[in-house]
Order: structure tokens, then sequence, then C-alpha cells
């Protein structure tokens, strides 16, 4: 795994080239407007290939072979002038940056819009939303320290932007380990289902993610890295829960009490940040007899890898977005598969879910 890697240079012969655009697992749309973005030429996005937005989620756009094959040749010429060490002109302004985004969303973006973009893409890969403040700038004696509750992707950030910033925080994870919902849920065909791409900080860009849809193992890992990475690890106080914080109007501290292997302890802190998240409490449906039920059963949050499903009759209750990626792997084991729907929920194919 690599976070912002610098652009390796082009040794690929022009049928090596070739034969890379066209592979079937080579996605085309995105390679125009990456390129009119390292080129700096805007004439690399033809009128004739504008997405279409309603499209956007079908294999490669939705295009056609013909469209295919001319983004193949665009690609192809572009390609080769990057290998010929071409970089964008210095002319390139904020506004081509506008005209090649709205070419890659197939709408014309206006600029709150290409703001939030540039900071989610982060194509000049820079951390857009660092402080552009330290502690030190205000005052260097005074003692502050924030308490984080919660060592998921939220409290990771906000541990890091802390840090940034030069103020003393700790954070206190109920878990033995980082990652909270990444970490908790290991039930079969756990993964993101947003891309990648944007399911990441967007100052750590990955360019080598094993899937369009990572799974949970390597979003686990990614966001241990970036632990390490922000040097963050020792800031966490591991396996101790936030029972309650109640601020002390008095001496204008919040006192945390905490639950931990050693017993209870308080914590007092100068201000908090919740990143408790919302879906890391298994919700328990009220059905009769649950508690009595005498085979085996469990929650998708808890998944029970000692019980074998081969062979067994299972019923599953509840389509929504957990149940969407495990439900076709139990099928493809248990005898039998009994789905249970209250709410139909929409869904769009992805054919490359799973690629
Ligand atoms: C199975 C699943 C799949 C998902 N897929 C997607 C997806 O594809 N795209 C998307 O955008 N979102 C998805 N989500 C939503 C997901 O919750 C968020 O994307 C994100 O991971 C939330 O991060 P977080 O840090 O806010 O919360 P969490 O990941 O829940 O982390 C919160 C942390 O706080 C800790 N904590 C809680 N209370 C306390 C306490 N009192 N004391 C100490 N520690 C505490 C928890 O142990 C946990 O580690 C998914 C959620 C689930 C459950």
């Amino acid at each position: 795994m690599s976070f912002n890697p610098k652009i390796s240079q082009i040794l690929e012969s022009d049928d090596e080239i070739r034969a890379i655009l066209a592979a079937p697992g080579t996605e085309l749309p995105p390679l125009l407007p990456a390129l009119a973005f390292a080129l700096g030429d805007l004439t690399l996005l033809p009128e004739d290939l504008w997405l279409d937005p309603e499209k956007s989620l079908e294999e490669q756009g939705g295009w056609d072979a013909d469209q295919q094959e001319l983004c193949r040749e665009i690609a192809f010429e572009g390609i080769k002038r990057l290998r010929s060490g071409e970089i964008r002109d210095s002319n390139f302004t904020k506004d081509d940056l506008r005209k090649i985004m709205s070419w890659a969303c197939g709408t014309q973006l206006d600029g709150a819009y290409l703001e939030m973009l540039r900071e989610e893409l982060s194509p000049e890969n820079q951390d857009l939303r660092a402080p552009d403040w330290s502690k030190e700038d205000y005052t260097v004696d005074r003692d502050f320290t924030v308490a984080i509750i919660g060592a998921g992707m939220s409290g990771i950030l906000a541990a890091y932007r802390l840090k940034q910033s030069g103020v003393n925080c700790v954070i206190f994870e109920k878990n033995h380990a980082i990652g909270g919902t990444w970490l908790e849920n290991t039930y079969p065909g756990c993964r993101v289902d947003v891309s990648n791409h944007v399911y990441c900080y967007s100052f750590m860009q990955k360019h080598d993610w094993p899937h369009f849809h990572s799974t949970q193992e390597v979003l686990l890992e990614y966001f241990n890295e970036c632990v390490n990475h922000f040097g963050i690890r020792d800031d966490i106080r591991f396996s101790t829960e936030v029972s309650s914080a109640v601020w002390n109007e008095d001496s204008g501290r919040w006192v945390l009490e905490l639950v931990g292997e050693d017993g209870e302890e308080s914590f007092i802190c100068h201000s908090i940040v919740s990143a408790v998240g919302q879906l890391n409490r298994p919700s328990y449906p009220e059905i009769d007899g649950r508690s009595s039920f005498k085979g085996a059963s469990w929650h998708s949050a808890r998944w029970n890898h000692e019980e074998k499903i081969e062979g067994k009759d299972i019923a599953v209750i509840g389509t929504g977005c957990s149940a969407i990626q495990f439900i076709p792997r139990v099928a493809e084991e248990a005898a039998s598969t009994t789905i249970f729907q209250r709410t139909p929920n929409w869904l769009m194919p992805r054919p490359q879910y799973h690629k």
C-alpha cells in the first residue's frame, strides 16, 4: 500500500500501452480527465465523449464500442506525450480544472461544487483542509487537552487535525484496536459500497486499491497505516470506554468517567470531540421468542464465524447494506436461504462491484 506515490516514469512501449488500453479491466472514462489534467490540455476531452451522468455507474460510463475506441486513441496519444516528458502547462487555471471536472461528472460544475471535489479528490495532492493555525500562534504555555471518544475513521482524523495544530489530545477507544466499523464488521462479503477513491482521507489517497470497493480487511489495513503515518497510536487508550462526561462549571473542565481493563477512573480535559459513530452498537429486533430460540442466531455486526453455514437452512431478517453483501455469500453455501424483508430498498446495478 502506498499513499500519494510519486508518478513513476512511463517505460512501456507503444504496443504495451495499446495492450493495457485494450485490456478488459481498463476503466476508460477516468483516463481522459486524468490526462487532460496531467498535460493541462482540454482538447483531450471531446464533446462526443461527454459522459452521461445517468450512465455513470455502468461499465465504461455507458460508452458504446466506437466511443471506447475513440477514447483509447486519444488516451494513447496523451500517454505518449506524458512518456516523452511533457508536463502541465503553467497557464493552467482553476477554470480549466472546472472544465475537466465538469466533463468527468457529465454536468457543468459551479465554483462551490468544484471546491468540494478539489478537496475530495485532491488532484494537486495537497491537504486542503489542513489547519492554517497552530496553538503556538495563540498560547505556548497554556495547558489544553482534548479528549476524543472513538478511534474509527472520524476519531483518527480529529486526532490528526489536532496534532497538526499542536493541540494535545487523548483518544479513548472501547475496543482493543482502531477501525470502528471496519474492525467490528467481519461478515462474509463486507466491503465499502461507495468507490474507494472517495472513501478515504482526501489527503491520503491511494492509487493501488485492490478493488473499486475494497473489502473490510483492506480498509482496516488502510486506517491502521494512517494511524501509524499520523503518529497518533501512542495517543490512543484502547479497551477504555467513556461511560459519562460531565462539565464542571467551576473549574471549566470536563470530567470523563472511564471504564477500562484496570477498572474505573476519571479523566479531566478541556474539550471533547465525540467520534462515537452511530452504527457500532448492534440493534436487535423485538421479535417474540427471540431469546428462547434454540438454533444459532447472530447479528451481522457480530458475525459468528464458529457456526458453519454449509448445508443449513438459513433465515435472514433485513435487506439493508450489510444483508446485500452477505446474502449472496450465505446463499452459496446454505441448503436454503429465506430472506424476510419489511421495506424494499433501492439498488442500482454495479458491474464493477466485486472487481
Ligand atoms: C457494515 C457497515 C458498512 C458501511 N459501509 C459504508 C460505506 O460503504 N460507505 C459509507 O460512507 N459509510 C459506510 N458505513 C457507515 C460507517 O459507519 C461510516 O462510514 C464510518 O465508518 C463511521 O466512522 P466513525 O469513526 O464515525 O464511527 P465508527 O466507525 O463507528 O467508530 C466509532 C468508534 O467509537 C468507539 N466508541 C463508541 N462509543 C465509545 C465510548 N463510549 N467510549 C469509547 N469508545 C467508543 C467505537 O468502539 C468505535 O471504534 C458502514 C457502516 C457499517 C456498519
